[in-house]
This record gives structure tokens, C-alpha cells and sequence, in this order.
């Protein structure tokens, strides 16, 4: 696992220094992180190298989960797209199920945490131990863009998030007036991580071969959980409308969240609509293939994002950092990375995308440059070492409650 200092080359030896100046000052507290899946989804992908790096830094950072069953995880699936503003019919008997899961963690999960540090909603009712460790300060990270979430769902919400000492949202337009300090903190990428880091061009070539892709034809590629927020039936429409004038291939790569109870029936749909066309890869991805995902990425000529809502879509940073050219759906996070025809394309439909591809594909040297721009772009805003800064500024405004942080 890369260390702090193998972050340098990248970064300048002066954020390295940050780092390790800031950490000295929350030695002896314990950073308790806790959320509710270990794989699946970019919550999980930044708290796998967040807290060894925050430990490799002398801080006490731990990461502990939820537990929940099928139908806890069918509510709090369905809490997430009506959050994003999808339409869901939600009941009574949902909150219900919520509640009494989240009694059961209550009863369970120990907390040790001098900050408590609670991931999304699934976990956010566990704010009702705080009495359990005085002194404790309790920040809830908000990763769902809320600006327009549905109401019932965000009113059974909010007197929970009131009872936090902060919050913490990806971007400036993702969040709700609330009683409580809010922090903005885009996430990150680990540039390093396996995911990420340069790879030889023999095992870009392997990975191909292993799911049985010549690179013979541009590739177009989606990776991204099976969600129907990722809308990789629209991919496919879009691939059909490009695939008329340029003869291309089209990757949809990506696994499922332990808490999604949607992902099989979402990768059935896509196979459907993909049909029997051979230039049509739909790759069921296990959770850990992060050397193949990288690969794959590398290996495209275009990276598609066409989700219908987004949290920040960290799947675009990967790309950006890749220096590949991108088309990506104007949601959530993605206009924060994407500034259109600078590091990428963005979209607002089908024909759009299909349009975006095809300028691409045509243009080999616009697409460079793009992503080009994109790279550098990742470099100065999304990478891991910003993020781990920033969130041991959060940390230490929990005790500087002017919000003011000497260093
Ligand atoms: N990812 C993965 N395997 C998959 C699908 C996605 O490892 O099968 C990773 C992806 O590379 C990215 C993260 O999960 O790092 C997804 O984060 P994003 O913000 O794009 O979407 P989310 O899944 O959090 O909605």
C-alpha cells in the first residue's frame, strides 16, 4: 500500500508537510468512521484509503459498519433515489423497517470515537448514542446531492441531522438550509491506489483479453455500479446512435453495493437491451478488481457517465485522471469536473451523449486535449492528499466552534 511520502512526486513536498503538521494536532483522538458497506460504491472507495492514511499520519482512525437485512437496505435503497429527487412511493411501513434496524445498531455498535464520523443516511440515526460518549463530536457526510430531495424522506431526516455538530456536503448546491455548521468538501481519488496508478500496456492488454476485447474498434466505456440512476440502458441507446456512422464497441463494467438490492434486476435490463450484439460488452465486475477497472478505463477511447442523478461520480475523476476524454451527464458533482468542451463533454440526453461520443471519436486531438485538461484539472481539486487536508480541518473545527483553525 503506497505511504504519505510516496504521494511527493505528485503533490510537492509542501502539502506532504501540511499533512503531517495538521495530523499532529489531533494526536490522541480516535476518528470513528462508520457507514454500511466495505465495498461497492465511492463512500467505500475513499474510507479504504482515508483511514490507513489518516492511521499511517498517527491518527486514530477506525471504520466500523451497520449491520441490516434485505429489507432495511430495499428502504434505505429507496430513501437514496427519493433523496436524489427520484419519484418513490414511500410508506410508513418503510420508516418503520428503518427505525427498527437502526434500534438494533444502536443496541450493537460500539461507539469510541472522539469524532464520530457517520457516511450517508443509512447510519444517521446512531446520533441517538451521543450522550453515550460525552465530549463526543459528531459529523454526518452527506454524499447524496439533496438539493431537491423528496420531502417526506428529508423531514424524517432532519431531526436526526439536527442533532449532529456538523455536516458535510460534496458541493455548494447539494445541500438544505439546516440549524447546523455545514462543511463543503468534495471528495477524491487516490492517484496511487490500484485503481489508479499507471499500469503496463501488457496487462491492459491481458484484461482485454481475459473478457475477450480486441481492441481492433474505439471502446466506449461505462463503469459504474448496476443502478438505474446510472442508466445503462441509456448507454446503450446512445452506443446504437453513435455505432450508425462510427463502428465502435461499448463496455458496461461494474459490480454491486452490498446495501443494493436493485443491482441484478438493473444488470438484466442492460443485457436485454443489449441484445446479441457481440460488439456489446456487459461485464459483471467483482468487488476488488480494481487493477481491471483501472485497465478497462485505460483502455477506452471515450468514458461515458451518463447518470440520470449523481452523487459526485467519482468514476469521472478516474477517467479525468486517466487523461481520457469524457461525456458525462450535467449532474451532481460531474459539471464540478467536467467544465464542458475544457475537460470533457457533458449531456443532457441520449442524442446528446451520442452526439458528444461521436465529436470525440472523430476529433482524436480535441479528445487529448480534454483530457489533458482533465488531468491537470483532478490534480490541483480531487486528489486524496486535498481531501485528507481537508478533513483534518473539519476535525479540528469541531473544538474552534468561530470556526476558525489555527495551524
Ligand atoms: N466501482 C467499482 N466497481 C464497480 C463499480 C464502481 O470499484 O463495479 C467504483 C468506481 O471505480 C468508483 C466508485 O466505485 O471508484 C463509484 O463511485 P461514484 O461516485 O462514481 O458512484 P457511486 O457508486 O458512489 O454512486
Amino acid at each position: 500500500m503506497p505511504k504519505i511520502a510516496d504521494y511527493e512526486p505528485i503533490v510537492g513536498f509542501n502539502t506532504i508537510e501540511e499533512l503531517r503538521l495538521l495530523a499532529g494536532k489531533l494526536q490522541g483522538k480516535v476518528i470513528q468512521n462508520i457507514n454500511s458497506t466495505a465495498v461497492g460504491g465511492g463512500v467505500a472507495e475513499i474510507l479504504n484509503r482515508m483511514v490507513p492514511l489518516l492511521q499511517e499520519l498517527g491518527i486514530d482512525a477506525r471504520w466500523d459498519f451497520i449491520k441490516g437485512g434485505e429489507n432495511f437496505f430495499n428502504v434505505t435503497k429507496k430513501f437514496h433515489n427519493a433523496l436524489h429527487g427520484k419519484s418513490e412511493e414511500i410508506t410508513p411501513q418503510m420508516f418503520e423497517i428503518f427505525m427498527d434496524t437502526s434500534q438494533r445498531n444502536i443496541d450493537e455498535v460500539k461507539i469510541c470515537g472522539d469524532i464520530v464520523f457517520i457516511h450517508d443516511p443509512q447510519p444517521i440515526a446512531l446520533v441517538k448514542k451521543k450522550t453515550s460518549m460525552p465530549g463526543s463530536k459528531w459529523i454526518w457526510r452527506c454524499h447524496i446531492d439533496v438539493s431537491s430531495p423528496n420531502k417526506q424522506v428529508w423531514d424524517f431526516l432532519t431531526p436526526f441531522i439536527h442533532q449532529y455538530d456538523g455536516t458535510v456536503f460534496s458541493a455548494p448546491g447539494f445541500s438544505q438550509p439546516l440549524p447546523v455548521r455545514q462543511f463543503l468538501i468534495s471528495p477524491s481519488i487516490d492517484p496511487l491506489s490500484d485503481k489508479n496508478k499507471e499500469l503496463p500496456q501488457e496487462i491492459i492488454d491481458k484484461v482485454l483479453e481475459k473478457y475477450h476485447i480486441s481492441n481492433d474498434k474505439p471502446i466506449i466505456t461505462q463503469i459504474s455500479r448496476f443502478d438505474y440512476l446510472k442508466d445503462p440502458v441509456g448507454v446503450i441507446e446512445a452506443y446504437r446512435l453513435v455505432k450508425k456512422h462510427i463502428d465502435c464497441q461499448l463496455i458496461i463494467g461494474g459490480g454491486t453495493a452490498t446495501d443494493d438490492p436493485e443491482s441484478t434486476g438493473v444488470f438484466a435490463e442492460t443485457q436485454e437491451a443489449a441484445g446479441n450484439d457481440a460488439d456489446i460488452h456487459i461485464l459483471p465486475i467483482p468487488s476488488g478488481s480494481d487493477v481491471e477497472i483501472n485497465a478497462l478505463q485505460r483502455a477506452s477511447n471515450v468514458i461515458v457517465q451518463k447518470s440520470l442523478r449523481e452523487g459526485f461520480g467519482l468514476t469521472v475523476t478516474e477517467a479525468l485522471w486517466k487523461a481520457k476524454p469524457v461525456v458525462a451527464s450535467s449532474t451532481g458533482g460531474i459539471p464540478l469536473q467536467v467544465k464542458h468542451k475544457h475537460s470533457g463533454l457533458l449531456c443532457h440526453s441520449v442524442s446528446g451523449a451520442a452526439y458528444a461520443i461521436k465529436q470525440l471519436l472523430s476529433s482524436p486531438e480535441y479528445a487529448k486535449r480534454l483530457g489533458e485538461n482533465g488531468r491537470e484539472h483532478v490534480k490541483q481539486n480531487f486528489l486524496l492528499t486535498r481531501h485528507l487536508k481537508d478533513y483534518m480541518l473539519l476535525f479540528l473545527c469541531m473544538y474552534h466552534p468561530e470556526d476558525v483553525v489555527y495551524l
